[in-house]
């Protein structure tokens, strides 16, 4: 089984830098990216399985990650992100072709470890019920998005800001990750 950790931004289509979200000198890249480094060393201290990073270098664009999660053919994919505002809370988006609940666990431990609100999983659609996400839409993998709270909430903030708070929720990820397929 192979597992890829993968953020978000990083990289525009021209190769210049994409920050995702920035709210004073927080920037949703760099934030998720941190994240993701706790939730990646988490999984690989702790259970014996294949797992990978992607756009840990803000080297890939969209397109390019989809390209990479089609060509690996991982079994699973989160790919991590932070929203910014209208409301509060850990989030998870997944395929309407899927009924996996990877998203709801991971939110479940999220939400357990930090106290933040838990928004639960979700399914965004385009107007003719395709996924609106083209992550989860063009790649064949069970990819899901984490989105790790809201950058304009004080309770989120306080937890996304700090490197407890980061590795808190990238091992609640991992965790997560490993009670969904059933490593704990
Ligand atoms: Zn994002």
């Amino acid at each position: 089984m192979s597992i890829c950790i993968s953020i978000g931004h990083g990289k525009t289509t021209s190769g210049a830098y994409d920050p995702g979200y920035v709210l004073n000198s927080f920037y949703e890249h760099e934030l998720a990216k941190k994240i993701g480094l706790f939730a990646y060393e988490y999984l690989k201290e702790n259970f014996d399985l294949e797992c990978e990073t992607l756009n840990f270098d803000s080297e890939l664009f969209l397109t390019d990650r989809i390209k990479k999660i089609n060509q690996e053919k991982y079994d699973l994919v989160v790919e991590i992100h932070l929203n910014l505002s209208g409301g509060e809370g850990v989030e998870a988006y997944r395929s309407v072709r899927s009924n996996t609940s990877l998203g709801e666990v991971i939110c479940n431990e999220v939400s357990r470890a930090t106290g933040m609100k838990n928004g639960g999983v979700k399914e965004k659609t385009t107007n003719s019920g395709c996924d609106f996400h083209s992550i989860i839409r063009e790649t064949n993998s069970e990819v899901v998005i984490v989105t790790c709270g809201f950058m304009n909430s004080l309770y989120d903030m306080n937890v996304l800001s700090t490197t407890l708070g980061q590795k808190e929720i990238g091992s609640a990820i991992a965790k997560g990750i490993a009670i969904y397929k059933k490593l704990i």
